[in-house]
């Protein structure tokens, strides 16, 4: 009787979940698989072998990546990150004014739904104000990490919009609207030159 064996690699999924594809440019579940080689008797895995590696494979194109894809986020994680980001924002220049200013909290609210939190309302930001804005700083720097220098402008400009709601920009406020510059990735100089551009457009 002529035995045909051989070796083959055989995946067995052990996890799964959303990523973002490189290769077909989407947010599309994927399967993580272990790869084993095998020892196969008439094409017939017998005996495991070695461990080749684990991969993440995409459910729509099939192709497989190493593990290290699921580390770029999701286009689903990123449009999130922005709201979140304006939110942490919106707290943080509200804190350092006058958080109780209601021209102010109606223009912060404002600022988030801008950012497509349509449902955001002046209770949610009393629940932000009220859990001080603890790793917000964080919070800005992903959505900051994101956007395009003309896109942290306008953000920037929205939370100085904010700032100027409830009269001229006080010391503090000044100061909080530089850390969050900072935290969107912006010099110093860049964010004196959004904060008074902004400022003097409120005087017009
Ligand atoms: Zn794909």
């Amino acid at each position: 009787m002529l035995l045909i064996f051989g070796l083959s690699v055989f995946f067995r999924t052990i996890g799964q979940g959303d990523f973002h594809c490189p290769n077909c440019g989407g947010d599309r579940h994927y399967r993580q698989r272990v790869a084993r080689r095998w020892f196969t008797l008439f094409f017939i895995p017998v005996i495991p072998l070695n461990r080749v590696g684990e991969v993440v494979e995409c459910g729509t194109c099939r192709t497989r990546f190493n593990l290290d894809v699921l580390r770029m986020p999701t286009a689903q994680r990123m449009a999130a990150a922005l709201p979140m980001a304006m939110r942490a924002a919106a707290a943080t220049i509200l804190s350092a004014g006058d958080p109780t200013d209601s021209t102010a909290r109606s223009r912060a609210v404002d600022a988030v739904r801008g950012y497509g939190l349509a449902d955001f309302d002046d209770a949610m930001l009393a629940a932000d104000l009220a859990t001080a804005p603890e790793g917000a700083g964080e919070v800005i720097a992903q959505a900051g990490a994101q956007l395009t220098t003309e896109a942290r402008e306008w953000f920037l400009a929205q939370v100085v919009r904010v700032a100027l709601a409830d009269g001229a920009i006080g010391p503090g406020e000044r100061q909080a609207l530089h850390e969050i510059a900072g935290r969107l990735g912006m010099t110093p100089a860049h964010a004196v030159g959004v904060i008074t551009t902004t400022e003097g457009a409120a005087r017009e």
